[in-house]
Parts: structure tokens; sequence; C-alpha cells
């Protein structure tokens, strides 16, 4: 039998809460990725106390959005990001994980709705440095950087990376490490308040707290595989 959401949701907090006391790190935040998963099943997360979730279609979130806009749920954009379709994303949101270029943050900065707080932005970084995926990559990471800082509706907070998958703990380290290093050299460098890794996700949770995660995001391991013809996560 599988678990049930709430057996997985305990499941998921207690891998958090052993890997933070394993590493000597302060427990992430669990941000729920319910791409692909119902608007039934948000409801019934949060009714166990789950308060931010992710979602990475826009088409897909849309509907989502409106059904629950009874709850008082903190919404993270973390799929791609189109230019010419950022807008709704600047409405609906309180975050954007996935900012890699100079384009997409002017635009959301220009279509953030005055009357809302500035939209809270983590700069997602090509980790595997492989032309093919999205992120900047990580020697241009400073000049985008200053560039979103100095972009008054928009909040950097940090960085995010989603690394190719690997089976040992050893090697899934490694990117979050580059990821964490560069954090530290813009608050250390270029004066950042920088307070967000975004990092981790079902697979690689604990090597992503093991090198200071402070959120980490989860689909699979709460609601169990998506359906099949999810073949772009992002
Ligand atoms: C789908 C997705 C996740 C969640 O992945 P799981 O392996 O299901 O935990 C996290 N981050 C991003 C950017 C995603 O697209």
């Amino acid at each position: 039998m599988p678990l049930s959401l709430d057996q997985s949701y305990q499941q998921v907090i207690a891998r958090i809460q052993q890997a933070a006391a394993q590493y000597q790190r302060p427990a992430p935040q669990l941000l729920a990725v319910s791409k692909k998963h119902s608007t039934e099943a948000i409801r019934q997360l949060h009714g166990l106390g789950q308060r931010q979730f992710g979602e990475s279609y826009w088409q897909e979130a849309e509907a989502k959005l409106t059904t629950l806009a009874d709850l008082p749920i903190e919404w993270h954009y973390i799929g791609p990001l189109q230019a010419n379709k950022t807008r709704p994303i600047a409405e609906h949101f309180q975050w954007v994980h996935s900012v890699d270029r100079e384009k997409v943050a002017q635009r959301l900065n220009d279509q953030r709705p005055p009357e809302l707080p500035p939209l809270n932005v983590c700069l997602q970084v090509n980790v595997d440095a492989e032309a093919s995926k999205a992120g900047v990559m990580p020697a241009q990471v400073g000049e985008l950087a200053e560039l979103v800082n100095a972009l008054p509706r928009l909040r950097l907070r940090g960085l995010m990376c989603l690394p190719r998958n690997t089976p040992s703990l050893a090697t899934q380290r490694q990117p979050f490490r580059m990821l964490a290093a560069l954090q530290a050299q813009l608050i250390a460098a270029d004066g950042l308040e920088l307070d967000t890794l975004s990092m981790g996700m079902s697979n690689d949770l604990e090597a992503a707290i093991a090198e200071g995660s402070t959120l980490v995001r989860v689909g699979s391991a709460l609601f169990g595989e998506r359906p099949k013809n999810d073949t772009k996560l992002s």
C-alpha cells in the first residue's frame, strides 16, 4: 500500500530533521512541489500544516491558484521562464526561483503590481555548466546578481540549482557545495544580503542539507510519482 499523504509528509519532515541534526545545520524550509498534482492534494497538505507550495507551469498553476484562493498559501514559481510569459507570474506568485537572465528579471520587475510587496527572487545557476540546461553560468552569477539587486520591485534572496541526478551522496554534494560557495562570495565580496539557498529535492535533500540548504523543494516524496506524461520537469 502506498503511504498516505499524512504519512509521507511526516516522513519527509523526519528526513529533513534527521539530516539537519546529522550535519549540524539548521533545518531548511520545506517547499511542497505540487506540479502535476491535484488541488485536493494541495488542500489536504495545507490542512496538515504546509504553507509553501511550488508550481512549474503557469498553464497548470492558474486554475489551482484560483481554486485555492481561500487558503493563505505562499506560492513559489520554480519552472522555466519565457520572457513573453512573465506577467501572470509577476502578478500571482510571492517567489520566483528560476530567474536566469536579465530580460526575464527586468520584465518581472516591470510587471510586479505596485500594490504588492517586491517579488522574492532566486537566481537559478547552471551548476553542471551544460549548454542545454537552464540557469546562469557560474561565472556570470555576480553580474546578474548586481543587476537584479538594483531592481526595486524584485528582492534578491539567493541562489537555486537543479543539478544532474546522481546516486551517491558524495557526488550529490559537489554542486550544492559550489552553489553555497558562490552565495558566500556574493555576500562577502559584493555585500549582498542573501538568506536563501534553494537546493535539494526528493532524491538529494540530505546532500543539500549537508551543504547548507535553507529551502528544499520536494515533490514526489510527498505526493508520489508524477503522472508519466511528465517528461519535461524544467
Ligand atoms: C519537479 C521539481 C522539483 C521536485 O522534484 P522531486 O524529485 O519530485 O522532489 C524540485 N525543483 C524543481 C525545479 C522541479 O522542477
